[in-house]
C-alpha cells in the first residue's frame, strides 16, 4: 500500500515522479538492479491514463509518419511476453492478457487498392497483415455488421486490461522494495550546482543520483520539466458495455474506434481525442461518436447494457511521439509523451531508462524519442 506519511528529507538512488504504468515499471525494473527507489504521486497512484486506457498492445502504425517508431513498439511487444511473468509472479494477479488478434474493418468506400496498400506497408515494417474477405470476417466475428466491405486481420495484436495490470506493477515494484508515496507530487525538480540532486514535493525533498520523471500529461507542471517535456493532455472517452448476445473474441477497429474484448466479458469501447485542457468529463457528444461507430460495427450492442463511462488524459506531445532518455541535466531523466502507445510501450520505456541508468547506452534506437529534441528545436529558432 503507498505511504501517506513523509519525512522532510528522504534520500534513494533513484526517485520517481509519478505513478501511472509507466513510472511503475521504470520504479520496478530499477528497484530489480538492486537500487534503492522511491516513487512519489500527486495523488492515488494509477489512476489516470493509465486507468483509463483501453489496453490495447498493438504495434501497427496508424499512418505513414509513425512509420520510424515502429521497431521501439515491436521492441517492446517481444519484451511484453517476460514483463508480464514477472509482473504476475511478484503480484499475485492476473493482467487479462489476451493474443487473439484483431480485425481493422474497411467500409464500402474503401477500395482493394487501399487495402493492398495498408497490409503491405504494415507487413513491410514486420507486422503480420492479411487481406480477410466480408464474409470471411463475419464468420470469424459472427457479431460484426454485414455491411463491412473488407478487413484486415493481425493475427499478432493483443490486449490487457491495464487497471489491474498498473495495480499490479505497482504491487510488483512495492515487492522489489520501492517506497511509495500517495498524494506528495513533485512542486519541481531539484536543480542545484548544474545537476539534479533530486525532487522538491510537496511535502519535503527526496535526493537521489537519478531522477525520473513520469508524470504523464501532468509532467511538464513539474518546475524545470517544461523545456524538455512540453507535454499536454488529449482526453479520450470510453464505455463499458455487457451484452450476452453480441460477444467479441477479438479487437475490433473502425478507424480510431475500437471494441476490445475483456476476460470478465465486458466489451471496452472508445474513443475520442480532445484537446479541452485538463478535463476529465464525459459528454453526450463524446458518447454518440463512440456508440455510433460501436453500432455500425456490432450492430447487437444495441441491445448492451452501459456499465460504466469515462474519461482520461494522454500525455501528448507536440510530435505524437513520446520523451524518452536522459537530458542535459546531470542525473535528470524523462519518460513521458506516450499519447496513444503507453500501455503497448511500457516494457521497453522500463528497459530503456534502466540501461541509461545501469550502462549509459541503450539497445533500441532511441534519438527520435529523446527529451532534447525540444530544447535543440527552440535553439535552432533563435539562432
Ligand atoms: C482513453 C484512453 C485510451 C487509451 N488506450 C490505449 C491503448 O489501448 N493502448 C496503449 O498503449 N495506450 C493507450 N492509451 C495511452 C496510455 O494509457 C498512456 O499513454 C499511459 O497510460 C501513460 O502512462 P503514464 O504513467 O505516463 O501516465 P498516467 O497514467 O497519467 O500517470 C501519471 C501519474 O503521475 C501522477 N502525477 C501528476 N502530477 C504529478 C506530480 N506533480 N508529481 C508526481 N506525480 C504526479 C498522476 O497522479 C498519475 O498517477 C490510452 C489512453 C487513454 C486516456
Amino acid at each position: 500500500m503507498p505511504q501517506n506519511q513523509n519525512t522532510s528529507m528522504k534520500n534513494y538512488d533513484a526517485v520517481v515522479a509519478g505513478g501511472g504504468v509507466i513510472g511503475a515499471s521504470i520504479a520496478l525494473e530499477l528497484a530489480e538492479t538492486g537500487m534503492k527507489v522511491g516513487l512519489y504521486d500527486a495523488r492515488e497512484p494509477g489512476r489516470e491514463a493509465s486507468w483509463a486506457s483501453a489496453g490495447i498492445i498493438s504495434p501497427a502504425p496508424e499512418n505513414a509518419g509513425m512509420i520510424p517508431f515502429v521497431p521501439m513498439s515491436l521492441a517492446s511487444v517481444a519484451l511484453y511476453p517476460d514483463f508480464i511473468r514477472k509482473v504476475e509472479d511478484l503480484s499475485g494477479m492476473d493482467v487479462g492478457y489476451r493474443k487473439d488478434g484483431a480485425l481493422d474493418v474497411v467500409l464500402d468506400g474503401d477500395t482493394e487498392e487501399e487495402l493492398s496498400k495498408i497490409i503491405a506497408l504494415q507487413r513491410g515494417v514486420g507486422i503480420k497483415a492479411e487481406a480477410v474477405s466480408a464474409e470471411e470476417a463475419v464468420r470469424m466475428e459472427p457479431g460484426l455488421s454485414e455491411e463491412i466491405g473488407a478487413a484486415i486481420f493481425r493475427p499478432d495484436e493483443a490486449s490487457l486490461d491495464n487497471r489491474v495490470f498498473t495495480d499490479a506493477v505497482l504491487k510488483a515494484a512495492e515487492r522489489e522494495g520501492v517506497e511509495i508515496f500517495a498524494w506528495n507530487g513533485a512542486k519541481a525538480i531539484w536543480n542545484e550546482g548544474g545537476r539534479c540532486r533530486g525532487l522538491l514535493l510537496e511535502q519535503g525533498q527526496a535526493e537521489a543520483k537519478w531522477t525520473v520523471i513520469a508524470a504523464g500529461c501532468f509532467s511538464a507542471r513539474i518546475g524545470g520539466v517544461a523545456p524538455y517535456a512540453p507535454v499536454f493532455p488529449a482526453k479520450g472517452q470510453m464505455i463499458a458495455l455487457r451484452c450476452e448476445s453480441a460477444e467479441i473474441e477479438r479487437i475490433l477497429w473502425l478507424e480510431h474506434t475500437y471494441l476490445v474484448p475483456r476476460n470478465d466479458g465486458r466489451i471496452i469501447a472508445g474513443s475520442t481525442i480532445e484537446r479541452v485542457g485538463f478535463d476529465h468529463e464525459v459528454t453526450a457528444g463524446g458518447m454518440k461518436k463512440i456508440l455510433s461507430e460501436a453500432l455500425r460495427l456490432v450492430p447487437g450492442l444495441e441491445r448492451a447494457r452501459m456499465e460504466e463511462a469515462w474519461a482520461g488524459l494522454r500525455p501528448d506531445s507536440p510530435d505524437h511521439l513520446p520523451i524518452i532518455g536522459p537530458t542535459d541535466l546531470e542525473g535528470l531523466l524523462i519518460a513521458t509523451g506516450h499519447f496513444r502507445s503507453g500501455i503497448l510501450l511500457t516494457p521497453v520505456t522500463a528497459r530503456l531508462i534502466r540501461e541509461w541508468v545501469c550502462t549509459g547506452t541503450v539497445s533500441v534506437d532511441w534519438e527520435r524519442v529523446s527529451p532534447m529534441r525540444f530544447l535543440e528545436a527552440r535553439r535552432g529558432q533563435w539562432a
